[in-house]
Formats: C-alpha cells, sequence, structure tokens
C-alpha cells in the first residue's frame, strides 16, 4: 500500500458548499466528483497564469524571447510535451500541445481517413460524444459518401449497457476489409467503459486499418502507451482528468512511422520549423513529427494553466501510482454504492424505483468514474436526486435523461469524499422519495 499515495488536496482549489450552491456547512468544501468534465484548479495553474500575467504587462512582446522565468513564449510548448508525452506513452516528436479537441480531430481524420471504393468505413462506438459523431458525419459527407452507409457503430447487446471487446474485435474480423478507420473513445463518456485499446489496435492492424482514438477521458486517467500499441493517431482535451481549466489547450499524437510518410495537410505558421519561422518564408517547411500539424501560435495564458496540472501529476509521480491510488478510491466508492437501500443491479427489475450502475465493475474496463442510471427510466428521478446531491455539496455529473456520473480524481479526491457522495446519496433518496 506504500504507493498508495495520499491525495495532493492541498494542491488544489476546491470550491466551498457555499460556491456551489449548498444549502448547509458553508464553509466546508464540497465533495468534488465532477473532475471527468472539469477538472479542479491546481495551486501551480493559479501561479503559473499569474505569472505570464505580470510577464505580459512587464515585458509584453520581449517576452516571445526573453522571459524573467526562462519559459519563452516562442517555445513555450516545450515545457509542456515532455510531460504529456510521458502521460500518454509517446516520444516528444510524436505529441503536440495545440488547440481544441474536436478541431484535432478534423486535421487527423483529414489525414489518416483516406477512404477508397472498397476500404472506406469508419468503425466507432455507438452513442459516442456527440462532437465525435458530428465530426464522422462530416468527414464521411467531405468525401462525398454516405454516413448511413459508411459509418458503423457497434452497440452493446440486447439489455447490456457496454460492449463486450469480443463483439468489438468480431466486427473488426468480419468487416476489416471496408474497414478504412476504427475510431473509438478511449474511456466512453457515458458509461466510463475503459476499452481494451491495445487489443482493439492490434485487431485493425492486422486487417489493414488506421487506428486513433479520442482521448478526452482517459488522459490523465489511466495509464497509456500510444507509442508501444502502435496506434497510428490520437487526440485529445485537457480540461478534463488534466485539470487545464475550462476550454484548455488540446492535443494529438501521430505516431513516429508516420511522420516521413504523412505530411501536415492544414498547414500554418507554427507548424514550421523553429528555425526559420520568423524569417517568414514563403514555402512551409513541416517540424518533423506531430508539431508540424501546428497552425497557430498558442495561448500562452491555457498552456500555463495546463503546465501548472502537469507539475502536480509530476510530483505524483505521474500515472503509475495514480492508477494505483484511483483503483482503490472507484473500488471504495462503488463498494459504499452496492450496500445502499436503493441499490438495484443490473439484471434486476427496472421497473422499481432507485440506481443501478452502468460502467463496468471490472477494474481493468474502467478509469475514475462510474455511472449511476436512475429508475425508472424517464422517470425524472434523476434530475431531482442531481439537485438534491448538490443541496448537499456533491458535485457529479448529470446527463439527460437518467445518468449521474460520479469521479473520484485521485490527485484530490478522498476516500472520505466517497463515503460522504454515497452517504448524501441515501440521504436524498430518503428526500426526494
Ligand atoms: C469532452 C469531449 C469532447 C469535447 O470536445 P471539445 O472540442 O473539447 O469541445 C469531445 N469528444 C469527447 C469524446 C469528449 O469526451
Amino acid at each position: 500500500m506504500s504507493n498508495i499515495i495520499l491525495p495532493l488536496r492541498d494542491e488544489f482549489v476546491l470550491p466551498t458548499n457555499g460556491e456551489v450552491g449548498a444549502t448547509e456547512a458553508h464553509g466546508s468544501p464540497c465533495v468534488y466528483l465532477c473532475g471527468n468534465s472539469l477538472g479542479a484548479m491546481s495551486q501551480k495553474s493559479k501561479q503559473l497564469v499569474q505569472e505570464e500575467l505580470d510577464v505580459w504587462g512587464t515585458r509584453s512582446v520581449v517576452a516571445h524571447f526573453s522571459h524573467p522565468h526562462g519559459r519563452p513564449w516562442v517555445s513555450y510548448t516545450d515545457n509542456i510535451t515532455p510531460l504529456l508525452s510521458e502521460i500518454v506513452g509517446a516520444e516528444e516528436k510524436e505529441v503536440a500541445c495545440m488547440s481544441t479537441l474536436t478541431a484535432n480531430l478534423h486535421l487527423m481524420m483529414d489525414s489518416f481517413y483516406k477512404p477508397t471504393s472498397e476500404r472506406y468505413k469508419i468503425l466507432c462506438e455507438a452513442k459516442a460524444f456527440p462532437s465525435d459523431q458530428y465530426a464522422f458525419a462530416s468527414q464521411v459527407r467531405a468525401r462525398g459518401l454516405d454516413p448511413t452507409r459508411a459509418i458503423i457503430e457497434i452497440t452493446p447487446r440486447e439489455g447490456e449497457y457496454t460492449l463486450r471487446t469480443e463483439d468489438i474485435l468480431d466486427t473488426i474480423e468480419k468487416e476489416g476489409d471496408t474497414i478504412a478507420l476504427v475510431l473509438f473513445s478511449g474511456i466512453q463518456y457515458y458509461t466510463g467503459q475503459l476499452f481494451a485499446m491495445e487489443i482493439i489496435t492490434r485487431k485493425a492492424k492486422e486487417k489493414g486499418c488506421i487506428c486513433g482514438w479520442d482521448l478526452a477521458h482517459a488522459i490523465g486517467n489511466v495509464p497509456l502507451s500510444l507509442h508501444g500499441w502502435d496506434v497510428d493517431f490520437a487526440v485529445w482535451c485537457t480540461y478534463k482528468y488534466l485539470n487545464s481549466g475550462p476550454g484548455g489547450i488540446a492535443g494529438l499524437f501521430v505516431h513516429q512511422k508516420w511522420h516521413e510518410i504523412e505530411k501536415p495537410k492544414f498547414t500554418g505558421w507554427w507548424g514550421h520549423e523553429l528555425a526559420t519561422r520568423f524569417e517568414m518564408p514563403p514555402t512551409f517547411t513541416p517540424t518533423p513529427g506531430a508539431q508540424g500539424y501546428q497552425q497557430s501560435n498558442p495561448s500562452v495564458i491555457a498552456m500555463a494553466a495546463l503546465l501548472g496540472s502537469l507539475q502536480v501529476f509530476k510530483q505524483a509521480g505521474m500515472m503509475g501510482p495514480l492508477r494505483e491510488r484511483s483503483l482503490v478510491l472507484t473500488n471504495t466508492l462503488e463498494q459504499h454504492l452496492l450496500r445502499s437501500k436503493y441499490f438495484i443491479p443490473l439484471a434486476g427489475s427496472q421497473e422499481k424505483r432507485g440506481f443501478t450502475i452502468i460502467t463496468p465493475s471490472e477494474s481493468k474496463e474502467r478509469g475514475a468514474q462510474l455511472s449511476l442510471l436512475f429508475l425508472p427510466v424517464g422517470s425524472g428521478l434523476m434530475r431531482k436526486i442531481f439537485d438534491t446531491l448538490v443541496s448537499f455539496g456533491v458535485i457529479g455529473d448529470e446527463r439527460e435523461p437518467d445518468v449521474i456520473r460520479l469521479a473520484p480524481i485521485p490527485l484530490y479526491t478522498t476516500l472520505e469524499d466517497c463515503e460522504k457522495a454515497a452517504e448524501f446519496l441515501e440521504k436524498a433518496f430518503e428526500v426526494v422519495t
């Protein structure tokens, strides 16, 4: 248990009950279980953002090259890519800190989705995050294809909520010759299911498909090994588990094996090699690797917020120890919830009033999130429970119509938070019933 590091809670600023609109105990910190949607603010982020604001005021444009803290803006990403590449299991040249998630998804699909008359389909999970669904459909249409034919969505079996790895592998086996791109989320945002990324990637490669991942809910949540797994490309945001703040800067991964073959397609000056970027040459020479995909100069304020949090990850020993602590926290929350009088097993009566857990019960098939489905579905119970939880100072994340997601975050959630969340859920049922 020695690796079960204590939470670095003091490194974070968490809202109080009063600040989130709870009705009691205004001064105490709320039970924040929503870091899968928006991570908490680290003290370091606050400090680094403040420093950059001060530098903007005292040095302004000069700070691009001469910076009082040794972080010149022109190469600010150099502070970030070593930490990011460690978190996703990649070489530094394979990682770029840039832009936003959906924009990066489009960029990667523009480069890596190359349908032919035989091989043109995209394989993904049903009910992917809407932005991904819109991106897939629009990329398909942009190539003159019909999304209803070109997009294959895998759905859970009758009566189940999550996908079986065997069903994903079977589909790739059967339809692989017509699939151009296998593109799943690493962790499904709604159910919290962690997909078998290594196995799925291997199968996709075996059938000659390109394999990309949307890591929005996986990065900073579970250990990743993108290079070793031979993933072709990946994209992510950083405001969820990586705590970079609302709308924070995103990132992408392009495997080294592509660097000589696949050059950036929609280019901008920030992807031009640094040595001659400011000579403003008329033709584009890409920075080798993923960083050649950069288009614009990135927001230093956004990067400072991300850097602060990544430094706390480093202090915590990165994903190994954090995953260990995360398993303990999520298992503990689950144990508390399973003891509730209102808990209904997945196979139990769906007509009863209560809740079930649709996230896989196996630790290796989930990250830090449990998705609670309130029953009977469509009864409006979720909304009432959610509002009551907020009034008690428990901040989860509601997904209409019937789900509340609870995410204990190893950097700042305590075992006591897990216990309190379960107790308040019980109380909430009593209040609304
Ligand atoms: C959070 C999330 C997004 C959000 O996209 P933005 O471009 O950052 O607004 C997209 N896809 C998935 C899978 C997500 O979880």
